[in-house]
């Protein structure tokens, strides 16, 4: 049986922001794509499916730069609300309390 493949915020945003990514160079690179404690979590690598709580996500400034518009709020955000579609809401809130206030506690950035 064929395993679901989850998308990563930089594959759905195409931002380009990944390690080796067309953008990476000339930008830098994403925090949220080299986020190894959030590895896993909610199907994602590094923090591809919880990018909306990492510290220093770039991501507005990288969608800006690239000539994309980002919602005022990550809340707002095509890439999340799809996240909440295809993770349970009991899983999706486990998943980013326990990233948040054990794996590494930061404040929410909303
Ligand atoms: S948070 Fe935004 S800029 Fe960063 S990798 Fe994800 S989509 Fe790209």
């Amino acid at each position: 049986m064929k395993e679901d493949i989850k998308e990563n915020c930089w594959e759905f945003m195409r931002c380009g922001r990944e390690p080796g990514g067309v953008h990476a160079e000339e930008l830098g690179v994403c925090p949220v794509t080299t986020e190894v404690s959030a590895d896993g979590l909610n199907g994602g690598v590094n923090g591809g499916r919880v990018c909306w709580v990492i510290e220093d996500n770039c991501c507005r400034d990288a969608l800006e730069k690239i000539g994309r518009s980002k919602k005022s709020s990550c809340m707002r955000c095509e890439f999340h609300i799809r996240v909440k579609s295809e993770e349970s809401i009991l899983d999706l809130c486990n998943t980013i309390g326990k990233y948040l206030t054990e794996i590494h506690p930061v404040e929410a950035l909303y």
